[in-house]
């Protein structure tokens, strides 16, 4: 059933309007009588009936309150070295469906790609509705946000204290991320630093290491970014026993 997600609290009658309405109406072409998922903004869900499609608005009532499924039970945070071209939409996009609570973009020492500040505003703004469209379709209970583009330095200050942080480092050649998992025992929040192509610089990993960032392998290959984030995100999910079921 397609989800939508509400900029207002969940009310009885529910108004959608705008690119969600346009998407209903034209592309699924669903009808007075169908069934949609709606999540309010206060994280309330339930199911609601079409009761009138007009003008590109559509009108809703709501027929039952369900449980909020489609959130992992750890909160999983993915620090991503900027990749070149469109390599990031990728990794947001997967790593929504994987259940990531927040992507933050890193521009790193390795980082090829530089944005002047309006491209930066502009990427953020189109990640930002890549997570968007990727929780609807995989029936997630929240949008995960996408923050600015920000140095790992500010990253890394801006972290709550108790978090766990995981880097993921090829250059590990001990600590693999299920036993770093496995000793963080499911606690708090966990955050992933992943590089760009160049992967991170010396000076980056000892920055890390001053915060207490614990370098983890993903196994004997090197693997690209993009596979990078997506494979550590799934790894996390399996292990905490969201991911596999
Ligand atoms: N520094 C390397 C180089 O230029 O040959 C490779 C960087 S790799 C393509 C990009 C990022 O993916 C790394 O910074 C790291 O975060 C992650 N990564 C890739 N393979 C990994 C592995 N086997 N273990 C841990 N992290 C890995």
């Amino acid at each position: 059933m397609r989800r939508v997600f509400l900029p207002e609290p969940l009310t009885e009658t529910i108004t959608i309007s705008g690119s969600d309405a346009h998407h209903i109406i034209r592309v699924l072409r669903l009808k007075p009588g169908d069934r949609l998922s709606v999540v309010g903004a206060d994280r309330q869900a339930g199911e609601a009936v079409i009761k009138d499609v007009r003008a590109g608005t559509i009108v809703a009532e709501l027929v039952a309150r369900i449980e909020l499924l489609g959130e992992p039970p750890v909160a999983v945070w993915l620090a991503q070295g900027l990749p070149k071209g469109d390599k990031m939409d990728l990794v947001v996009q997967k790593t929504v469906e994987l259940g990531v609570s927040g992507i933050i973009p890193l521009a790193t020492e390795h980082s090829v790609v530089r944005y002047d500040a309006a491209k930066q505003a502009n990427r953020v703004a189109r990640w930002q509705i890549i997570a968007y469209e990727a929780s609807k379709q995989c029936g997630r209970g929240k949008v995960p946000t996408v923050t600015d583009i920000m140095s790992l330095a500010d990253c890394l200050e801006q972290l709550p204290p108790g978090v766990t942080i995981l880097m993921l480092y090829e250059g590990e050649k001990v600590q693999g991320l299920r036993a770093a998992l496995t000793a963080a025992n499911g606690s708090g929040e966990i955050v992933l630093l992943i590089g760009p192509e160049g992967g991170f610089s010396p000076a980056e990993v000892e920055l890390c290491k001053q915060y207490g960032a614990k370098m983890v392998s993903l196994g004997p290959r090197i693997l690209r970014t993009e596979t990078a984030a997506i494979a550590a995100l799934a790894i996390v999910m399996y292990q905490c026993g969201d991911l596999g079921g």
